[in-house]
């Protein structure tokens, strides 16, 4: 996400068991954003899992499960948690105002509702939303590339190692060294060998295309490549496209060993998560295995299963 996003719609989700009250707020915010709608507490759970909204408005009184436990819900799950949630009710007490703001509400509007207060409480959310996503955006990537930084690898390393350990599902990592890249900035200069990483991280990408992997500067001219739900055959046919991608850039590299263009070497693994193997493990495995592919003369993956 970029800083232009700002302006973008923004996907509001409405949670009331009234319809007529839906329509209200649907009629207020439609042209202006994308508008969703649950009748209950449980769909809106589901709903803001799976359509991820930008902003939730919340009907507090509900039967069944009432705004405030809807609330409690969201902010339980992590998926969830950064979502701001605006109350609307008709209940109007200070009390009940503490009640909706303490529950980790961002705003708290009474009915019965005036649509120009909707919008303009509305666009005040989304921005704050927006601004503090692109924020976090620019925290999580690696400035020179523009891909994932170490962090955000770490970050979601983390909850996809939790994600296939619960589904029972391997995963898997290739991390990626450059070759000879103390020897191209001494040749080519530092510039260009900043532009060389470019180059090089945007041909990763193109191997690794799926929506869930995930690629990442994992520091200096070390990258790593993150194959949820992957097999090892899966994770060597990405590390045999990173070797294929790499050499279509044909970059000239006087000082390799290897020849005459740029290459790369990596070390493939893929594992079960599981209480006796932690991600650490994995990591640990995938350096051994490059170093492997190093020693036995660059320009190749060494890979092994669990
Ligand atoms: P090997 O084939 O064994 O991996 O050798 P190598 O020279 O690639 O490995 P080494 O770890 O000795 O050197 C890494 C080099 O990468 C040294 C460092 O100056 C360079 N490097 C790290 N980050 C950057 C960067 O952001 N820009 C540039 N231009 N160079 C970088
Ligand atoms: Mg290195
Ligand atoms: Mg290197």
């Amino acid at each position: 996400m970029t800083w232009g996003s700002i302006v973008k719609k923004g996907r509001i989700l409405i949670v009331d068991d009234a319809m007529e009250n839906i329509q209200i707020l649907h009629q207020a915010l439609q042209d202006e954003h994308d508008v969703l709608f649950a009748m209950n507490g449980t769909k809106a759970l589901h709903m803001a899992q799976h359509q991820l909204p930008d902003l939730i408005l919340l009907d507090a009184m509900m039967p069944d499960m009432d705004g405030y436990a809807v609330c409690a819900a969201l902010r339980a799950s992590e998926l969830t948690r950064d979502i701001p949630i605006i109350f609307v009710t008709a209940l109007k007490t200070p009390e009940d105002e503490t009640r909706a703001l303490s529950s980790g509400a961002a705003d708290f509007i009474s009915k019965p509702v005036n649509a120009a207060v909707v919008r303009a409480r509305v666009r005040t959310q989304l921005t704050v939303k927006f601004q503090s996503d692109a924020l976090r955006e620019l925290t999580l990537t690696d400035s020179l590339t523009g891909v994932a930084n170490r962090r955000a690898f770490d970050e979601r390393l983390d909850a996809e190692w939790r994600r296939c350990a619960r589904s029972q599902m391997p995963i898997a990592l290739i991390l990626v060294d450059i070759d000879h890249f103390k020897n191209f900035n001494d040749a080519y200069g530092h510039q260009a060998g900043d532009a060389c990483l470019k180059k090089a991280s945007e041909a990763m990408g193109r191997a690794a295309m799926r929506p869930q992997d995930l690629l990442a500067r994992y520091g200096g001219e070390e990258f790593a490549i993150l194959l949820p739900y992957e097999d090892l055959g899966g994770a060597e046919v990405v590390a045999g496209k990173v070797i294929d991608e790499v050499a279509r850039l044909a970059i000239p590299h006087e000082r390799s060993s290897v020849g005459p263009i740029l290459t790369v070497s990596m070390g493939v693994v893929s594992v079960m998560p599981s209480d006796r193997f932690e991600s650490a493990m994995m990591i640990r495995s995938a350096d051994a295995l490059l170093y492997e592919a190093k020693a036995e003369g660059r320009n190749r993956f060494k890979s092994k299963g669990q």
